[in-house]
């Protein structure tokens, strides 16, 4: 049973464990949007790996990819040294990227995951520029190893570790419904703008010279929290005129998840580093670093690390980016995460805690506010992490597996695989209506 599981991963895992607290399930199998647990209970899977199965579980293409290099007898370990099947990713990545940016990239394989590669991209700058702080923002994420946890704005994972990395400027993030610069201010990111830009400019306001700036154009664990165009051009702007690297965490946006295939690509700039992961490697622990070749100072033997060619990761992740572009998936994103961001708006309407909906494609986040200041209607409503919570097991309850994340874990977050149907988004929908009721009742 489920229970005989959960008793065991009690006993034996770490207490770092989290989030499989809240979702008390052993999975048995997996196919498409839909895990099955030990019991039989079948449960549609709006987590996805946190974003990483574009094409959802065991799709063919990705399980006969990887059958492939098994029946084909194909070398399963090089280390760094190159394949036909590594090969055929590195091209699939490059010709997915925008032209402007591609021409001129280098890669550079990390991994297994995405921290890994957030680690690269800072050692990448460092080297590239000789300086040794940072630019992140309020409420990023970037990962949990210790140069990647240093530029995590939640200070919650952070508290029990001394001496991260202490160069690290947090900048404010255009969070417009929680904007910084007053309350219910949706230009107030402008005058984040501005700070920001004479924070840079000012010579005595003590900044320590960065290496490099690093965002995510849709922060996904603070809240599935886009940022506008025009603020992403303006970083853009501001970062080039300063001669600061700026790199694009792209690991949770990136292969159409946001209805381009990368996030970036929405408001037209060309980041100096690409970082990726997830969804690229279709399922398997694959990550990269793509960055401007005017970067690539480092040293042969600067980076280096054993399990960076897993070429069934590479024959996965081929074959979902070449199945992504072929079926239009970005495009599709937009459009059936238009339509549940749509339903989510009109339960917004008929219920009486969500503070907010938003997000781009299917990365959308719904935030819990507390209803006894719902009356007010703008801006800083409390957040709710309790009822978050709630709507969370009564959505499990259901048949629905969705996780929390954003400030105070008060945003439930939507991350299905891009090949939910609309009729299954309106599943999602109508099981998230009863829940959100239930759980206010
Ligand atoms: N950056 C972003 C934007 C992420 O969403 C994540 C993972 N949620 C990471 C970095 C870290 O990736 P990993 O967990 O694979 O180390």
């Amino acid at each position: 049973t489920n229970d005989e599981y959960l008793e065991t991963q009690a006993k034996r895992e770490s207490n770092a464990r989290s989030y499989p607290r809240r979702l008390p399930i052993a999975i048995a199998e997996a196919n498409g949007i839909y895990v099955k647990d030990v019991e039989g209970n079948v449960f549609i899977d709006c987590l996805a790996g946190a974003g990483t199965l574009a094409l959802g579980h065991n799709h063919p293409v990705v399980t006969e990819a990887i059958r492939k290099v098994l029946d084909d007898n194909l070398p399963l370990h090089t280390l760094d040294l190159t394949t036909p099947v590594k090969e055929e990713f590195v091209q699939e990545v490059f010709h997915s990227l925008p032209e402007e940016f591609a021409r001129k990239a280098r890669i550079q394989f990390c991994g297994p995951s995405g921290s890994d590669a957030v680690e690269a991209a800072l050692k990448l700058v460092k080297t590239a520029t000789g300086n040794r702080s940072m630019l992140s923002f309020h409420g990023g994420y970037h990962g949990m190893t210790h140069g990647s946890l240093s530029l995590m704005g939640n200070l919650g994972p952070k508290k029990q570790i001394p001496g991260l990395m202490p160069d690290v400027h947090f900048l404010p993030f255009p969070y417009e419904y929680r904007c910084p610069f007053g309350v219910g201010n949706h230009e107030g990111y402008e005058i984040g703008q501005t700070y920001i830009e004479q924070l840079l400019s000012d010579p005595e306001s003590g900044i320590v010279p960065p290496a490099g700036m690093i965002m995510e154009i849709v922060q996904g664990e603070g809240g599935a929290i886009p940022a506008p165009d025009r603020w992403v051009r303006e970083m853009r702007r501001i970062t080039k005129e300063k001669g600061i690297p700026l790199i694009v965490d792209e690991i949770q946006t990136g292969l159409g998840r946001t209805g381009k295939l990368f996030a970036f690509e929405h408001a037209g700039i060309t980041p100096d580093v690409v970082v990726l992961s997830k969804a690229i490697g279709g399922s398997l622990p694959l990550a990269v670093v793509v960055y401007h070749e005017d970067l690539d100072k480092w040293n042969p033997g600067a980076h280096a690390g054993t399990f960076r060619g897993n070429q069934i990761a590479f024959a996965a992740g081929t074959a979902t980016i070449k199945f992504v572009k072929e079926n239009a998936l970005a495009e599709h994103a937009e459009e059936v995460g238009s339509r549940l961001m749509k339903q989510l708006q009109e339960i917004q309407a008929q219920t009486n805690c969500i503070g907010d909906v938003r997000g781009r494609g299917l990365m959308i986040g719904v935030e819990i506010v507390n209803k006894e200041y719902q009356a007010n209607k703008v801006g800083n409503q409390p957040a709710y992490p309790e009822l978050a919570s709630q709507i969370q097991q009564e959505c499990f309850k259901r048949g629905l597996i969705l996780e929390l994340g954003g400030r105070h874990s008060s945003v439930v977050r939507f991350l299905p695989p891009l090949i939910i149907t609309a009729a299954e988004i309106d599943t999602v929908s109508t099981i998230f209506l009863d829940a959100v009721k239930h759980a206010e009742a």
